[in-house]
C-alpha cells in the first residue's frame, strides 16, 4: 500500500492521512510537517525553506525531493506509507516515480481531495494541529474537535493554529499554487492508471471508509 493524497489545503489531506495510518498501520509522511520541524530547529533546510512557507508559497523541488529521498535512505523502514503533500509539481512527481522505481516500491493509488475553494477557506480558519510531530492529528473546532479544547484526543500535546493559516494571503496563495501547479498532478497519475477521486466535502467517517477501500484494492 503506496499511497499520495493529491489536494488542496484544507481539504481533509491531514485528518484522513493520520486516520488512515492508524487502520492499516501505514507510515505517514507529510512534507509540510517534516519543513515546518526544520524551521522549528533552524536547520540548513529550515533556514532555506522558511520565506516559503510563511508566504504560503512552494518550496523549490530540489530542496523537498532531497529530504523525500532521505526518508527513503534506510530501505528497511518505508514500504507501506500515505503521502500527505507530496508531490505537489510534476518535476516532484517525476522524481518520486524514479526514486519509488529504484528501491522497487511502485506508487500503488493516487487520491485526489475534491472541494469548493469556499470550503477550504471556511475550514482553515477554524482548523488546529497537534504539535507532537510523532502524531500531527488534525482537528477543525466546530466539524472534527477534540474532546478536551486545545488537547489532543490522540496523544495529549497541544493544540495549535498554523501560522499560514491565518493569513489570508497566504491561504490564497497555496490555494492558487494548487490550482496552477499541483492540479497537473491529475493528468499524469490518470494516465499512468493509480488515479482515484473522492469528495472530500463528504461525511468524515464515510471518506475514511472510502479510503481504505481504495487503499486496499489498489494494493
Ligand atoms: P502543508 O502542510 O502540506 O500545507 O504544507 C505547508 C507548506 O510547506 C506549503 O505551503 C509549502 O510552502 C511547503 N510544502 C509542503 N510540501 C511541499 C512540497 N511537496 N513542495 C513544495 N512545498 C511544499
Amino acid at each position: 500500500m503506496r499511497v499520495v493524497l493529491i489536494g488542496p489545503p484544507g481539504s481533509g489531506k491531514g485528518t484522513q492521512g493520520t486516520r488512515l495510518r492508524d487502520r492499516l498501520s501505514l507510515e505517514y509522511i507529510a512534507t509540510g510537517n517534516i519543513l515546518r520541524d526544520a524551521v522549528a530547529r533552524k536547520s540548513a533546510a529550515g533556514l532555506e525553506a522558511k520565506p516559503y512557507l510563511d508566504r504560503g508559497q512552494l518550496v523549490p523541488d530540489e530542496l523537498v525531493n532531497r529530504l523525500v529521498a532521505e526518508l527513503f535512505s534506510d530501505p528497511t523502514r518505508l514500504t507501506h506509507f500515505v503521502m500527505d503533500g507530496y508531490p505537489r509539481t510534476l518535476a516532484q512527481a517525476q522524481a518520486f516515480d524514479e526514486l519509488l522505481e529504484s528501491h522497487g516500491l511502485p506508487l500503488t493509488a493516487a487520491i485526489q481531495f475534491a472541494i469548493a475553494d469556499e470550503e477550504v477557506v471556511r475550514r482553515l480558519d477554524g482548523r488546529r494541529m497537534c504539535g507532537n510531530a510523532e502524531c500531527s492529528a488534525v482537528y477543525h473546532m466546530k466539524n472534527n474537535p477534540p474532546a478536551v479544547p486545545g488537547v489532543c484526543d490522540r496523544c495529549g500535546s497541544p493544540l495549535s493554529q498554523r501560522l499560514d493559516d491565518k493569513e489570508n494571503d497566504a491561504i490564497w496563495s497555496r490555494l492558487r499554487s494548487y490550482h496552477q501547479v499541483t492540479e497537473e498532478l491529475l493528468d499524469y497519475y490518470q494516465k499512468r492508471g493509480v488515479l482515484h477521486r473522492i469528495s472530500a466535502q463528504q461525511d468524515i467517517d464515510l471518506i475514511h471508509q472510502q479510503l481504505v477501500d481504495i487503499t486496499q484494492e489498489s494494493a
